[in-house]
């Protein structure tokens, strides 16, 4: 084996323990850079030809059974700085958003209680505008000032939340021909705008928790909605009416308990996973004339959006 060029670059290293699924096959070069090194790597990656792909905590995506042939950044033991800064938190991008709920509530702020159950990192929140559903205000758009980002062969830049473009579930980073296609998020400053009772904070974190273990399969492996909501429905209404609960392709199974989840029932496969969202989507379009469009990243083999 050749000598690697960074001592934070590993080869051949399984992916499935860093999602949320625990499915994907390895990542021929996985980095946890810091994030001084991060543009000579990316030069590195460039110069060899070698697609890049970050992965947070993985917990929107779905990665191929064969894995990613080419370099994965990984950022949730990377990049974990959180300070408060004025009116502002700083926060690295690999920082989970349970954590940086906790740190706006130690700092008497509220309006950041939604995080506590989001098991993501600040990157993916700012990537995906993590947050509830559509038209519902509590969203990293709501709280987000600015990100600091490193495009491939260029320097560190600063870039104002507005020309990120965020909605239900979007922003401009996800636009792979966009100003930012390929951009890596190495952090973010939030927005300290309402003080809030400690106890009232501590309240409406609870609830937030107690909610989610209501409604949500938290107990198996799940990567959280799959789809998007269509024209402000909710994609589980659609899945739900279709009779599809509990619908299995292998060892992926449509959640008894939420419609738009899908869970790893022990071994499921990426190709198992891929298989029930198309059956998903056939089931939903021929039923109701709705087409669902996949929240979830799906990343490598015959991936439509990455
Ligand atoms: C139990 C559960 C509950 C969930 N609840 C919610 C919810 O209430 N609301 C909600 O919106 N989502 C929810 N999700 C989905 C998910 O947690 C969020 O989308 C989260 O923001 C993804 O963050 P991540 O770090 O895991 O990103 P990953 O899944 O690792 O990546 C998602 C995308 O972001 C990109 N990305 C990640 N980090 C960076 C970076 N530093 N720079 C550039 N791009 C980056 C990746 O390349 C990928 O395209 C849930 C998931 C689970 C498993």
């Amino acid at each position: 084996m050749a000598d690697l060029p960074f001592p934070f670059l590993r080869e051949n290293v399984p992916l499935a323990p860093f999602t949320t699924w625990r499915i994907g096959g390895p990542a021929r070069y996985l980095a946890e850079p810091p994030a001084e090194s991060l543009p000579a790597l990316l030069a590195w990656a460039c110069a060899g030809g070698l697609p890049v792909w970050i992965l947070g905590r993985g917990s929107n995506v779905l990665i191929d059974d064969a894995g990613l042939p080419g370099l994965v950044i990984l950022t949730r033991n990377i990049w974990q700085e959180i300070r408060r800064e004025g009116d502002f938190i700083v926060a690295g991008a690999g920082v989970s958003l349970p954590r940086l709920s906790k740190a706006a509530a130690a700092e008497g702020f509220s309006g950041y209680e939604f995080y506590i159950g989001i098991p993501g990192t600040v990157g993916g929140a700012v990537f995906m505008n993590a947050g509830f559903g559509p038209g519902d205000p509590r969203d990293t758009r709501a709280l987000l000032e600015d990100v600091e980002l490193v495009r491939p062969c260029e320097e560190a830049v600063r870039v104002a939340a507005a020309n990120l473009h965020l909605t239900y579930r979007r922003s401009v980073l996800q636009e792979p021909s966009g100003p930012f296609a390929g951009a890596v998020i190495t952090g973010a400053r939030f927005r300290l705008a309402q003080p809030g009772d400690a106890a009232a904070i501590r309240g409406e974190t609870r609830k937030h928790l107690a909610d989610r273990k209501r409604k949500q399969p938290l107990t198996r492996p799940t990567a959280g909605s799959v789809f998007r909501a269509s024209d402000g429905v909710p994609a589980a209404v659609h899945i739900d009416r279709a009779g599809l609960k509990g619908f299995r392709i292998g060892d992926a199974c449509v959640s008894p308990k939420h419609a738009n989840w899908i869970e790893n029932l022990g071994s499921a496969s990426a190709a198992d996973v891929r298989a029930l969202i198309r059956h998903v989507e056939d089931a939903v379009q021929t039923t109701f004339g709705v087409t669902l469009e996949p929240e979830v990243r799906e990343m490598g083999g015959c991936a439509r959006r990455e």
